[in-house]
């Protein structure tokens, strides 16, 4: 039923809106008209239904296309409503036609090669350094594919005619190193570009805006950004969403409503907490490379959250001495995590492999939160002292004893 109103409505809904703006609505654009303010969550793992022959028919239609079925969705699997909003609401802020929404992030990427081997597209290139699991993922063919490392550069020599994939992360994890996103993708031509865009989010930067025709999130991390919710996500054109469903479909990697609803809420501040951590990082990052402690620091241009650094003495024991920032794998909550990379984020990944790749021993990865970035500064200051620094300041009284390790 149309009526002038909602034709109105419609208008406004579709009027371009800042990201700020998309951040906070979209995927909610329905709740005001059904007189829901808080989105709701859908539990169902199966839709009823008295017409069997019309539930046949869209069945067939998801088969042909993996186009998301009109109405509700037949099975769980198959899709869920309050995920849908989560995939939408991602889909506008990185500006592609489509989201796809899996139980993590490796499920997202599992399901993309899946899709790609389902067309006999087995070869994947691929940058180092990429996210540990991701590398292994790639690297040990669990999934049937054989990759080629190359650099930025290599990309287009490395392209054979069974390519059904060329992979970057940027920045990467762990070194944050940067990859000219344009250049890439004009080197893959008609090869599907998967950007690997976690730690810049859509905030920082759009990669389907430089030629990705794949933008993977770990949701769990800055999308959910509370260390709460285990999610991945893939963006992309409809045409490949479509496979990716049927992959989810016959795979069953699905995301939890619940996550789903977490994950919705986590996008309306996601711009708030990557501008408010960039800000702190980039100060921190400003007075680690002042430090004569640390040798070296990781920033990227585009700024961020993310932080590395080597330093001169143990990084084991920067670990050991931290007391307000978490020593934990993992980025993107709402409070500081610092990590190891060798030890452990990318300890999976052979160990020539890996320092080849810029993932040295004295390495360290940091995720700066909300906190204070004073607080934030004589925690790792006090840290990249040691155990040394430790006992000598708390001789002098200025710090509480703290436990022996
Ligand atoms: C964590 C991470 C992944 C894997 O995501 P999960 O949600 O842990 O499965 C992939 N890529 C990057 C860059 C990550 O940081």
């Amino acid at each position: 039923m149309d009526t002038p109103s909602l034709g109105a409505f419609d208008d406004v809904r579709t009027a371009p809106r800042a990201l700020a703006t998309e951040a906070v609505h979209a995927g909610r654009d329905d709740l005001a008209r059904q007189g829901l303010h808080a989105p709701p969550i859908d539990l169902s793992t199966t839709y009823p239904s008295y017409d069997s022959r019309a539930e046949a028919a869209r069945i067939d239609a998801f088969a042909a296309t993996g186009a998301e079925p009109d109405g509700p969705p037949v099975y769980g699997r198959l899709g869920n409503p309050t995920v849908a909003r989560f995939e939408t609401a991602l889909a506008r802020l990185e500006g592609t036609e489509a989201a796809v929404a899996f139980a993590s992030g490796m499920a997202a990427l599992s399901a993309v090669l899946l899709a790609r081997g389902a067309a006999d597209l087995r070869h994947v290139v691929a940058v180092r350094p990429l996210y540990g699991c991701s590398d292994h993922l790639l690297t040990a063919g669990v999934l049937g594919s054989e990759v080629t490392w190359t650099d930025p550069a290599g990309v287009a020599d490395a392209l054979r005619p069974d390519t059904g994939l060329v992979m970057v992360e940027s920045p990467a994890n762990p070194t944050l190193t940067e990859v000219d996103l344009r250049a890439v993708a004009h080197a893959c031509g008609s090869v599907p570009l998967l950007v690997d865009n976690t730690f810049a989010t859509p905030v920082l930067q759009r990669p389907a805006e430089h030629g990705a025709r794949l933008v993977l999130h770990s949701a769990t991390k800055y999308l959910g950004g509370h260390g709460d919710v285990l999610a991945g996500v893939v963006a992309c054109d409809e045409e490949f969403a479509g496979k990716l469903r049927q992959v989810r479909f016959a795979t069953g990697g699905v995301l939890h409503p619940l996550a789903g609803y977490l994950l919705l809420r986590g996008l309306s501040t996601l711009p708030v907490r990557v501008r408010a951590a960039s800000a702190t990082a980039a100060e921190l990052a400003r007075r680690l490379t002042a430090d004569p402690r640390v040798s070296r620091v990781h920033y990227p241009r585009i700024g961020g959250g993310m932080v590395a650094f080597e330093v001169h003495g143990d990084p084991h024991e920067v670990i050991a001495g931290v007391r307000l920032i978490t020593p934990a794998v993992s980025l993107g909550s709402v409070d500081t995590l610092i990590q190891h990379p060798a030890s452990i984020s990318h300890r999976i990944v052979d160990a020539d492999d890996r320092r080849g790749a810029g993932v040295g021993d004295r390495l360290l990865r940091m995720s700066v939160g909300l906190e204070d970035v004073e607080d934030l500064w004589s925690d790792l200051d006090r840290a990249l002292s040691g155990p040394a620094g430790d006992a000598g300041r708390r001789a002098h009284g200025r710090h509480a004893p703290v436990p022996a390790l």
